[in-house]
């Protein structure tokens, strides 16, 4: 494992509106803000999505297409925003994760995320933070136990986008860091994954506008196929994501009975199994090459029977899906434990003969505890750490 230090923040320019995550309307509506003549705000918007999106260029100086007096301009007046690195930590497996500091907004303070990257022979896998912490408890899942801080804006979600294709060399002309493991070919962050801290249909407008601005063909271009959102069944939110964003869709299942679900997600006390398999059912476009993915734990002794596969081959009958398999990865404090391998292939051969795909998912970066939620516990422990022993300090010198 490797743990790079972070550069420095680019703290002066907190006060000046980012220009990251805004519609190509919010861009032009900035753009009149400060003076730009109104018959050339829809090409000078065209400008800085390319420059910002497709370039990853943060430096209006260097976007020269644009006249030098308006670049001056908006240096003045706006910003284009990255994330501060916290930490960057790569494991052995290539697996990088990071932990983003975001500035403060308004009266607030500053918050930080993690965002997770998987590189794999023919894609690398952005896995995105919605929110600071969550509100939902899942009982298996570590970001469950840190208290939910705020929704993250949809500058800060396309953010952790841009920061790790900045990091990755993934911009034309960037050069990617020696030894880092990529895909051999194509794009480096070929895939977007929601699925890291935050339940995001909780925060369901600013997921919408960042996954449009990632999919949108003038500027990151990721193709909707490649943008998965995962949630835990936020049932009435489900049919909107599908008509507003048109992404992929996964459901993070991991309990085929009602009882068993209340405990691990216990937001199925609100939407029960049958209630939220519905709501996938109508989810628009679904077919066999556009499948719901369904998340399975696998919890030793816990929900990894035969049975249990069995009952999932039967709730899923009709809807297309893939099942992923992902073996538990411990935290320090979690009271559950992975299943063993045999228990996992024997779970994986009922499922896998019902024609489901189901991979399992091989931890990645067991070294630099990637569950979503670890690195930011152990972030906060140090500051805790540090202000206790700031606290001595002041003790000692009052005596
Ligand atoms: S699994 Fe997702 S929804 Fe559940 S507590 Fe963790 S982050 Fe929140």
């Amino acid at each position: 494992m490797t743990a790079l230090a972070s550069p420095p923040a680019a703290s002066a320019a907190i006060e000046r509106p980012s220009l990251v995550g805004l519609s190509r309307e919010g861009i032009g509506a900035e753009l009149a803000a400060i003076g730009v003549e109104p018959r050339q705000i829809r090409m000078r918007t065209a400008q800085l999505w390319s420059w910002i999106y497709q370039r990853g260029v943060t430096d209006f100086a260097a976007m020269t297409n644009i006249s030098k007096d308006l670049r001056a301009k908006l240096a003045d007046h706006l910003i284009v925003s990255r994330p501060e690195i916290v930490t960057e930590q790569i494991s052995e497996d290539g697996t990088r994760k990071w932990l983003f500091r975001f500035p403060p907004r308004g009266a607030g303070r500053p918050v930080e995320v993690e965002t997770v990257y998987i590189p794999e022979v023919g894609r690398g896998t952005l896995c995105l933070s919605s929110q600071v912490g969550c509100t939902l408890t899942c009982s298996f899942c570590h970001t469950g136990t840190q208290r939910m801080v705020r929704n993250l804006t949809a500058e800060e979600i396309v953010g952790q986008i841009l920061m790790a294709r900045e990091r990755l060399g993934d911009f034309p002309d960037a050069t990617t860091p020696v030894g880092a493991a990529v895909p051999a070919e194509g794009r480096l962050v070929s895939n977007i994954v929601m699925m890291g801290m935050g339940e995001p249909l909780y925060n369901f407008e600013h997921v919408r506008d960042a996954l449009l601005i990632a999919s949108d063909g003038d500027g990151i271009a990721l193709s909707k196929r490649r943008i998965t959102l995962s949630t835990s069944g936020v049932v009435p939110m489900i049919a909107r994501a599908g008509a507003e964003i048109g992404v992929m869709l996964a459901i993070s299942l991991h309990a085929v009975r009602d009882d068993l679900r209340d405990v691990l997600v216990p937001l199925n006390k609100k939407h029960k199994i049958a209630e939220l398999l519905d709501a996938c059912r109508a989810y628009p476009g679904l077919s066999n090459a556009r499948r719901i993915t369904f998340e399975y734990v696998m919890l030793k002794g816990v929900n990894d029977s035969p049975a249990d596969a069995r009952e999932l081959v039967r709730l899923l009958k009709g809807i297309p899906a893939k099942i992923n398999l992902i073996p538990f990865n411990p935290w320090p404090g979690t009271d559950y434990a992975c299943s063993d391998w045999e228990t996992i292939e024997t779970f994986a051969e009922i499922v896998n003969r019902a024609g489901y795909a189901s991979p399992i998912r091989t931890p990645r970066g067991r070294d630099i505890l990637a569950a979503c939620g670890q690195l930011k516990s152990e972030s906060e422990r140090m500051r805790a750490r540090e202000r206790l022993a700031l606290e001595a300090m002041v003790a000692d010198a009052a005596e």
